[in-house]
């Protein structure tokens, strides 16, 4: 086809392909959740129901690019590890990111009333992201380390401020008792005080969410109306320790 005079447009176009050999990280984060969460009534420290429709968005997302090795997901936020390897969209950042974030953001609309039945979306959510590089494994790990001492940090933080504030504090007043108290204060606060015990709260809000793919054997209706058995690797979502070798020596192919 003949090239209009308006084609040298293009090249205005920035190259924004990342590096060979690196692991390429897309880290979402929803925008302003802290209203979001507030206007949707969410419960407080932990929506399940609202972390669960997180995790199934991360599917989606995983379930549409094989190049994803993993994800892991905290809060309103979820990474994806895409290989080292990864030729998609030669590797153009702006393409991976992009697409990430609107599958992600249009998914979590999807199955908003299958997760929420009973809470009208009253508001368009959305998520940033960006690609950050590691070129080696060891800072790989260390990324999503950082990311599940994180769920840790700010769990236990909120569940001693939700404690506080449900006993009849002012949310400054319980800001003010907790800041700059170590762990293991505000385990002995929720023990003490609340009779919790944070090591038996659910794993999902201590670890958060991780996504890797897995052998599932499904049921496969044939034309002939028999069933037949099929393997398949799905996304499932897993919440466990990632910090400690114990995942990593289980699933060696997620560093392969
Ligand atoms: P920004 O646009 O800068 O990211 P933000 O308001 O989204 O602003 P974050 O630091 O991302 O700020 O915090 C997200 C907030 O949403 C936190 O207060 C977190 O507790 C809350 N939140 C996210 N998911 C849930 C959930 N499932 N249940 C309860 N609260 C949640
Ligand atoms: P890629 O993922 O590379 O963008 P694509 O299939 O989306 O692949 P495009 O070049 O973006 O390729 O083309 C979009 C296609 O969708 C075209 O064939 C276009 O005619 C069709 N299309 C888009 N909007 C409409 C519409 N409103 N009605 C009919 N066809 C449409
Ligand atoms: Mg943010
Ligand atoms: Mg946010
Ligand atoms: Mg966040
Ligand atoms: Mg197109």
């Amino acid at each position: 086809m003949a090239k209009s005079k308006y084609e040298y447009v293009k090249l205005y176009e920035t190259d924004d392909r990342l590096l060979p050999g690196c692991w390429i990280v897309v880290r979402l984060d929803g925008k302003g959740f802290t209203k979001f969460c507030e206007l949707h009534e969410f419960e407080k420290p932990n929506d399940l129901r609202a972390l669960c429709l997180m995790d199934e968005a991360a599917k989606a997302v995983v379930g549409e690019f094989q190049d994803i090795r993993m994800a892991f997901g905290e809060s309103d936020e979820y990474s994806f590890v895409f290989s080292k390897s990864c030729e998609l969209y030669g590797r153009r950042a702006s393409k991976l990111v992009s697409l990430v974030a609107s599958l992600f953001s249009a998914a979590y609309v999807r199955f908003w009333p299958a997760h929420l039945p009973d809470t009208p979306l009253a508001a368009t959510p959305m998520f940033d992201g960006r690609a950050v590089l590691y070129p080696a494994d060891s800072t790989l790990r260390d990324y999503l380390s950082w990311r599940q001492a994180d769920t840790h940090i700010n769990n236990l933080y909120n569940t001693c401020f939700w404690a506080l504030v449900q006993s009849g504090k002012t949310t400054a007043e319980a800001h003010a008792e907790l800041r700059g108290s170590l762990s293991d204060y505000k385990n002995e606060l929720l023990f003490s005080r609340f009779g919790i015990n944070y090591s038996t709260l659910p794993e999902r809000f201590r670890k958060g969410s991780v996504v890797i793919r897995q052998r599932v054997t499904v049921q496969k209706q044939m034309p002939d109306g028999r069933t037949k058995q099929k393997e398949r690797l799905e996304p499932v979502v897993l919440h466990c320790d990632i910090i400690r070798d114990d995942f990593w020596r289980q699933h060696p192919e997620l560093l392969a």
